[in-house]
């Protein structure tokens, strides 16, 4: 199996044969098709098995269109639980879409919010964040979700564990009803599911 026969287009199989990816891992195998088809998915996968680019790939496809953006609005959101952790994913956005024309920014604690404001007024496609630096922009009218298309819980498990429950609950509730949701986890702990219940109505379930 190929990346291209997974649904990917000429742009994005171009950046990853240039890393030099040429096979697609088994969670990626298992769960680009079903998020290219736009269903919501569960996936059980550990770090280290490229669950990062499994739903990074099907995002970067499904905005690669020109699209004109609006200041404090963005298309996809994917949360995180760490600075570290976000930094990552916004790397491997870079990396898979160098060729095309998507924009992201990080959206973390820690950090001067003015920056991250000045960003989301020149507009951006893809927002990884971390809950609580987002509920505070949200909080300020520095971001709306209303042109949201696709949110992604990456590292479920470890959000709930260091706390994270009612922040993404008020996020959860601000979002559109209209959406496709994604949640990765390393494990599906008896909390992770209900989280998962709470974000998704009829999901696509894959681990590996
Ligand atoms: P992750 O599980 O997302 O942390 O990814 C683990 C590592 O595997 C990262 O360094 C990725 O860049 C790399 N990787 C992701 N997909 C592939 C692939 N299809 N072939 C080889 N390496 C990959």
């Amino acid at each position: 199996m190929t990346f291209r026969t997974l649904g990917l287009s000429n742009p994005i199989l171009q950046a990853l044969e240039e890393k030099g990816y040429s096979t697609p891992t088994e969670i990626q195998r298992k769960a680009i098709p079903a998020i290219v088809e736009g269903r919501d998915v569960i996936a059980t996968a550990q770090t280290g098995t490229g669950k990062t680019a499994a739903f990074v790939l099907p995002i970067l496809e499904a905005l690669r269109g020109e699209r004109k953006r609006r200041a404090k609005r963005f298309r996809a959101l994917i949360l995180v639980p760490t600075r570290e952790l976000a930094m990552q994913v916004e790397e491997n956005i870079q990396r898979y879409g160098k060729h095309l024309a998507v924009t992201s920014m990080s959206m973390v604690g820690g950090v001067d919010l003015e920056p991250q404001k000045q960003q989301l007024i020149e507009g951006v496609d893809i927002v990884v964040a971390t809950p609580g630096r987002l509920l505070d922009l949200a909080h300020q009218r520095a971001l709306y979700f209303d042109e949201l298309q696709v949110v992604v819980l990456d590292e479920a498990d470890r959000m709930l564990d260091m706390g994270f429950i009612d922040d993404l609950n008020k996020i959860i509730a601000r979002l559109p009803a209209q959406r496709q949701s994604l949640l990765f986890s390393a494990t599906l702990s008896s909390q992770v599911r209900s989280l998962a219940k709470s974000v998704i109505e009829d999901p696509f379930e894959v681990s590996i």
